[in-house]
Formats: structure tokens, C-alpha cells, sequence
């Protein structure tokens, strides 16, 4: 028994009450593995003061960065959860529960709609918190309906990813949503309406090998993870070392695959401006 816990402490805490501390008060950052206080850390945009790193966010934190306190929220097309009654060490219909009940979010996509700088827009945001952003058929529907939404209303589109891909418990349902999705980026194309793509950390698998490599201008956030195989799978094939910023936002820019690597507290300006260029 250790008196100090079990004796003192009670003590002390009788004697000037029980004061309730937040546990998400600090923040610790996984690449510097400094403290951070979380109001600072909110108030830095999610990025650390020490070494620049880009804290992955929710989709609603997301869109409060990027459109304040003023947006809609869309509805999507609810669909059939769980359509081939997927089970591995767990049911998918209760994993998909314990997401939505954790993030308060009904899957992976939100879509919403507002202005910047004067500007109408859509937009539709990727949380990885929720099963690793992937895309099944809810995501699917929520891509589409942003691109609808901006076909009807005249908008340009912007999409934030951030995803692992594939919803793999929805099967082959979860990779039509690949060819969906193209083909609701290409309309918008037709009607000259621009779509930018931002990349965030990571964005892998289905996502980046569908719409997410089809805008029209493609912004990567700094130090962002995107490829399609993860980078250990690929050694394991070709047998080779890879370089160390491999499938980085980076190495990625220098080899023309995308088309700039934006700091997150400059993202916002940037798009504003490609708005204004591309906008008429
Ligand atoms: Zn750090």
C-alpha cells in the first residue's frame, strides 16, 4: 500500500477539494515529442511551435479552419450500412457504430457548403479518426453530392483527403466508388468549374488513386504521407531501399505529381487566391 496515494492524497484533497483537471489539457507531438497546450496548440492551427509538424485534425475541425463559423453542413444520401454483413474479429456494423458514436459524425465524408473571401463554395472533408477515412459508400455518395451541389449551384469544389482507402468491409461496393467519383469530378470539368484537391497527411489507396489526383490545381499540406501502397509493401516488392522522403508532399512536388506544398497556416490565403485566378 502505498500512503501517500491512499492516505495523504484523500487528505489533501478533502481538505482543498477536488479540483477536476482536463486529460486533453497537453497535447504530446508525435514527431518532436514536445508538450504542447492544447489552447496554444488550437490557436496555431493544430501545427507545432517546435518542429512544424502538421497535426492530423478532424473534418470538423477541418472546416473550421477553413470556413470559420459560418458554413452548412449538407445532408447526404443515407445508405444501406453494411451491405454484405461484414465480419472479421468484429461485426463492421458495430465497428462503424463505435466511429460514428466517437466522432459524431455519420461516416468518413462531410460535405458542407460556404463562402471565402466572397466566394461561394463546397467543399467536402476527409476525417482519418473515422476508420481510417475510408471511403465506402457513404463517402462515395458524399463526393457525389458535393459535386452535384456545385454542377447545380455554379461553385468551384474543394476537396480535403485524408484517407487510408478503401473501405475494405464493403468489399467491391467501396471500390465502385472509385470510378463514381471520377466521373463526377469529369462533369465538373465540362462545365469549366474548378476543383482543388488538397491533400493532407495521409492520403493513400483509393482516394489518392481516384479524385484526389484529378484536380485541377493539386495542393499537398507540408510533410503530408500520399501514395497508393504503403512504402514498406513496395521495399517488400522491388527489393530495393527506398528514399527516405519517399511518398512525401515534397519529394512528390519535385517529381510533378502535384502541384504545391502548402504550410497549413497559409493554405486558406493560397486557395483564396487560386479562387480568384481561376473564379470569374
Ligand atoms: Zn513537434
Amino acid at each position: 500500500m502505498n500512503w501517500i496515494t491512499n492516505f495523504v492524497r484523500p487528505k489533501l484533497q478533502a481538505i482543498v477539494g477536488k479540483k477536476e483537471v482536463p486529460d486533453n489539457l497537453w497535447e504530446t507531438c508525435p514527431k518532436c515529442s514536445q508538450m504542447l497546450l492544447r489552447k496554444e496548440l488550437v490557436s496555431n492551427q493544430y501545427v507545432c511551435k517546435h518542429c512544424d509538424y502538421h497535426f492530423r485534425i478532424s473534418s470538423k475541425e477541418r472546416l473550421e479552419l477553413f470556413l470559420g463559423k459560418s458554413f452548412m453542413i449538407m445532408d447526404t444520401p443515407k445508405i444501406k450500412p453494411d451491405p454484405l454483413k461484414f465480419k472479421d474479429s468484429k461485426k463492421y456494423i458495430d465497428r462503424l457504430k463505435n466511429a460514428q458514436k466517437k466522432n459524431q459524425t455519420n461516416d468518413s465524408v462531410i460535405v458542407a457548403s460556404g463562402t471565402i473571401n466572397g466566394k461561394k463554395i463546397v467543399t467536402a472533408i476527409f476525417d482519418f479518426n473515422f476508420m481510417g477515412g475510408s471511403m465506402g459508400m457513404a463517402a462515395g455518395e458524399a463526393i457525389i453530392t458535393a459535386c452535384d451541389f456545385a454542377k447545380k449551384n455554379h461553385l468551384p469544389l474543394i476537396i480535403f483527403s485524408s484517407s487510408g482507402g478503401a473501405r475494405m468491409q464493403e468489399g467491391i461496393l467501396s471500390l465502385m466508388q472509385m470510378p463514381r467519383t471520377v466521373i463526377a469530378i469529369n462533369a465538373l470539368g465540362k462545365l469549366n468549374l474548378p476543383f482543388i484537391s488538397v491533400l493532407t497527411d495521409p492520403t493513400t489507396g483509393g482516394v489518392s488513386a481516384s479524385f484526389a489526383m484529378l484536380g485541377d490545381i493539386i495542393i499537398a499540406e507540408k510533410d503530408a504521407t500520399i501514395g497508393f501502397a504503403g512504402s514498406r509493401v513496395i521495399e517488400d516488392t522491388i527489393k530495393e531501399k527506398l528514399p527516405q522522403n519517399f511518398q512525401k508532399s515534397e519529394y512528390l512536388m519535385e517529381r510533378g505529381m502535384i502541384d504545391l506544398v502548402v504550410h497549413r497556416k497559409d493554405l486558406k490565403k493560397k486557395i483564396e487566391d487560386l479562387l480568384d485566378f481561376l473564379v470569374v
